[in-house]
């Protein structure tokens, strides 16, 4: 089912959570909301339930407006954080309970409960846990029959709102795979709240990355990772270095770092902050003979397929680069040790 969003403003008291938002969601994608704490991320999740109401604009789902109808009439399936499984109930009565207590006239025969009950437990892989209880299942195991309870009563839209917030990094890691293989197999308009960058760019088909109740940038995770649209962006998907430069013939200068300036830069300025990720940079020995600058390595993380190198620049800026176990080998770096870095690539963007 196709959802159209428009121009959605939510005022609390004084405080707008958001702000004339218009957003599009494909019939079948899975579409993460991406932002930091407060960015109003949940606000337009239960907007899009219709557990809030916006003060303006509208919502559409496939081409019927929505914007007033409540929640049982949307038809959506919810997931969040903390999802309260009835802990009296099996495994198995937890998922069939949005089926039992249908109207009689609606409700499916017994047969067909328990083959559509099974049948879902096979779906999120939990078919022999059907007669545990809650606190038999770990909490990925319960996030999981949440799911399964939330896609019983064939929702339209399944909305998750931080499903795996609560659980540890491992977990989070399968999971999110789990529901990528999962979205896949049943295609269901999906909106997933995160603020976890790593859990986006993994699971979703696009992203919106949000901020103070507008969005910044729409894309799919390449998209958004290697052209942020804007400095927000850039600075909240993944480490970045920001260094302020002066713009001379097309090129940016660094103190002794010069790079060629960005598509899309603006080239009139006389002075640009840059914004370079850290894979984007490397460390020699030796000065470059175009660009460089130099630096002494404070810390080093080696732990992990890259290794991350913290260093101290001349002007005083922490930089961050990160170089391969190899290049790490071979330069035998080492706390303290003065360095040169040098940029690989141009910068993908600016601000003047
Ligand atoms: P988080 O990741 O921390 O959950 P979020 O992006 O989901 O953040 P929202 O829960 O949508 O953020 O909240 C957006 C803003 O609106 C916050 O500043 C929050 O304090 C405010 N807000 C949300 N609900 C209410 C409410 N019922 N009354 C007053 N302010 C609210």
């Amino acid at each position: 089912m196709k959802i159209e969003m428009q121009h959605l403003t939510k005022q609390f008291g004084a405080f707008t959570a958001l702000k004339e938002l218009s957003l599009e969601v494909q019939s079948g994608e899975l579409l993460a909301l991406l932002g930091p704490s407060g960015c109003g991320k949940t606000t337009l999740l239960r907007i899009l339930a219709g557990l809030e109401f916006a003060d303006r604009g509208t919502i559409r789902f496939d081409g019927e407006d929505a914007t007033s109808k409540d929640v049982r009439a949307r038809k959506v399936g919810f997931v969040f954080q903390h999802y309260a499984l009835f802990r009296h109930m099996t495994v198995f009565e937890n998922v069939a309970f949005g089926l039992r207590v249908r109207p009689r006239a609606l409700r499916p025969p017994r047969e067909v409960l328990q083959n559509k009950v099974r049948e879902l437990l096979r779906l999120v892989k939990l078919e022999e846990m059907a007669m545990r209880y809650p606190s038999q299942l770990s909490g990925g195991q319960r996030q999981r029959i949440a799911l399964a309870r939330a896609l019983a009563v064939e929702p339209r839209v399944l909305l998750l709102d931080e499903p795996f917030g609560a659980l540890d990094a491992k977990v989070r890691q399968e999971l999110r795979r789990w529901l990528r293989r999962l979205h896949d197999e049943i295609h269901i308009t999906s909106v997933f709240v995160t603020h976890d960058q790593e859990e986006a760019l993994e699971v979703a088909d696009r992203i919106v990355v949000m901020n103070a109740g507008r969005i910044e940038q729409i894309g799919a995770s390449e998209e958004v990772y290697h052209h942020p649209a804007t400095p927000f962006v850039y600075n909240f998907l993944g480490n970045v270095n920001l260094f302020r430069g002066r713009i001379e013939d097309d090129r940016i200068h660094i103190g002794d770092m010069e790079m060629a300036l960005p598509d899309g830069a603006q080239r009139d300025a006389e002075s640009a902050t840059v914004y370079v990720r850290p894979h984007m940079l490397d460390l020699a020995h030796r000065p470059s003979s175009q660009s460089h600058f130099r630096a002494r390595v404070k810390h080093i993380n080696a732990a992990g397929p890259i290794v991350k190198v913290e260093l101290l620049a001349e002007p005083g800026d922490l930089v961050h680069v990160e170089i391969s176990q190899e290049r790490f080998r071979a330069l035998q770096l080492q706390r303290e040790l003065e360095v040169f870095v040098i940029p690989k690539d141009k910068p993908t963007s600016t601000s003047s």
